[in-house]
């Protein structure tokens, strides 16, 4: 198996210094996700070279006012709040800042927002294909053995937390693990022609550039929500496919990464929902397979 580094991208991925952005109504979610998206360079690359002359200028087309803030929180550091026409056009969408987010919300909306109102749709793709992994689901009827096998791909991973101690790597084995699907879970099974129970294996045929993962913090409770402050611990550099080997990863610390550790939650001040990896360009170009 292909080892696959991937390292957390933090401020230090910056080619200036970290800007500061002023928080409106219930913003600061979107303004973590602008920090994490302006040290992803090669994001701002792509939207750099797409020729928007021809976008109506009427604020409500959420890419362009993505590439406006990008460039303004590299360029301009007079300005303290080069986010808010891109806080307004999110509005305008209809995506309200009054209302609290989940990042993993906003990220997914900004990535479908840049899907429908970028009118070069190649780069479009481009941008999605940064993030994009692939997908494979296996289903096995526990009753009749039939097996249903189904490709799809995804912008980030959903990764389940634990009520106690959880890692990164714990939370990624558990998603690569066999699952047997019962009760409410039962899947339709075409040869049966019902609901039974079965069990499921994902594969992942391909991972991205830039590899997004979310901590599934809030879990449904007694008809309402609640959200588990455990610990989730992350290194600052990880080997993918040593993790879908069930190995744990080499941690280099530093004293930067010691501020980030201060995510993990619990015993620490704030907790972490969404992280995003960028994989080692020496790794480029390879296609693994991992799977549980
Ligand atoms: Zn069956």
């Amino acid at each position: 198996m292909l080892s696959r580094f991937y390292s957390y991208i933090t401020a230090r991925d910056l080619q200036n210094e970290m800007r500061g952005l002023s928080n409106y109504l219930l913003s600061c979610c979107v303004n973590t996700l602008l920090q994490t998206l302006s040290a992803t360079w090669e994001l701002s690359g792509l939207l750099e070279r797409w020729d928007s002359a021809g976008v109506r200028a009427d604020s409500h087309n959420v890419p362009l006012e993505l590439k406006k803030v990008l460039s303004a929180m590299k360029s301009d550091h007079r300005h303290n709040t080069p986010h808010r026409d891109f806080l307004n056009c999110l509005d305008r969408n209809n995506f309200r800042l009054c209302v609290q987010h989940d990042a993993d919300e906003v990220f997914l909306s900004i990535l479908n927002f840049m899907q429908q109102q970028m009118d070069d749709k190649a780069l479009a793709l481009e941008i999605q294909k940064l993030y994009k992994v692939s997908v494979e689901t296996r289903l096995q009827c526990l009753e009749c053995s039939c097996i249903q096998t189904q490709t799809s791909f995804q912008l980030s991973l959903h990764l389940h937390v634990k009520e106690d101690h959880n890692s990164l790597e714990g939370c990624i084995s558990s998603f690569l693990e066999d699952q047997e699907l019962r009760g409410r879970d039962c899947c339709f099974c075409a040869q049966c022609e019902r609901k039974t129970p079965s069990k499921r294996d994902v594969k992942l045929l391909s991972l991205p550039r830039i590899l997004c993962m979310h901590l599934k913090r809030y879990r449904s409770s007694r008809g309402g929500i609640r959200k588990l402050d455990c610990r989730v611990t992350f290194p600052e550099t990880f080997d993918f496919s040593e993790i879908a080997r069930g190995g744990f990863s080499r941690d280099f610390a530093q004293v930067s990464w010691e501020r980030v550790q201060g995510t993990y939650g619990k015993y620490y001040g704030g907790t972490a929902y969404m992280l995003m990896y960028r994989r080692s360009s020496k790794e480029e170009g390879r296609q693994p397979e991992f799977s549980g």
